[in-house]
């Protein structure tokens, strides 16, 4: 059976990704320690809502964007970003559309009927950013995902926070704390299984041997903690990836080894 679809507005998503990766080294930890909370309750087992996920609404605020664009460039650009923006989540309002060429206001449009239109058309954002912002962030994370020397990153910083903040987890999660106090070793759902093995191209990411089953059938695949739990890594389901049992076992407890190997299209 082919996996399920789903619209993904992947142009919005890949700029949300380029800014909260880039940004990460500037304001990573801030970005973390602003949502503490609900990253930590995302991050106790396997979720489909990530820790990254919660990293990338620090960036991502539709209403905002367009507000600057309304405050900083010509009248007709903020409507266009919105059409475009708006078209990209598949949605489509009833409302008139301005007709900026003939208007005799056009210095800035700041008192002709097109102003009116194009508030009529930023108060429909506003009404409807929640969603608006759930579907970037959820296209931003598809390519977030694909990305293991920053997730590697992300990881680390995100165990530095999780190392301060173990007595508070301990006292509202206790049965996800270890008696050596860290995070319990929780199952991997089938989805999360998937979605390593795809993304990791059923390879090793350490060896690149083949562990697809399909020429040798005796493969044990190891879904593999790239931050281990020892070191504060959590079950959070970006923190995975694919490793053989030789590697993972050589890795042990202590090692958070990852590899920036990929393949591209044209090699597949
Ligand atoms: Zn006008
Ligand atoms: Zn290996």
């Amino acid at each position: 059976m082919a996996p399920k679809d789903q619209h993904l507005a992947l142009s919005s998503g890949l700029g949300l990704a380029g800014i909260a990766v880039s940004n990460f080294w500037d304001c990573g930890r801030e970005a973390i320690d602003c949502f503490k909370e609900e990253i930590i309750e995302s991050v106790l087992k396997p979720n489909k809502e990530t820790a990254t996920h919660h990293y990338l609404n620090f960036f991502q605020n539709i209403e905002d964007e367009v507000d600057m664009f309304w405050k900083n460039t010509d009248l007709d650009k903020a409507y266009e970003f919105i059409v475009r923006t708006l078209d990209e989540v598949k949605m489509k309002p009833s409302l008139p559309v301005p007709d900026f060429k003939t208007c005799e206001e056009d210095y800035g449009h700041f008192s002709c009927e097109c102003n009116e239109i194009v508030i009529q058309w930023m108060s429909y954002v506003s009404k409807n950013m929640d969603e608006i912002d759930k579907l970037i962030k959820h296209s931003a994370f598809q390519f977030i995902f694909q990305d293991r020397s920053f997730l590697h990153d992300f990881h680390l910083e995100l165990a530095n926070m999780i190392e301060n903040e173990m007595d508070y987890i301990k006292s509202t999660y206790p049965e996800y704390v270890t008696t050596k106090n860290r995070l319990r070793r929780q199952h991997f759902p089938v989805w999360l299984k998937q979605a390593v093995f795809y993304r990791d191209k059923g390879t090793c990411v350490i060896c690149r041997c083949d562990l697809s089953n399909l020429i040798r059938t005796q493969n044990t695949i190891h879904i593999d903690h790239i931050v281990p739990l020892e070191l504060f890594g959590t079950n959070d389901a970006s923190n995975m990836q694919l490793l053989c049992e030789s590697c993972n076992t050589s890795k042990g407890a202590r090692s958070t080894a990852t590899s920036s190997i990929n393949v591209p299209s044209w090699n597949l």
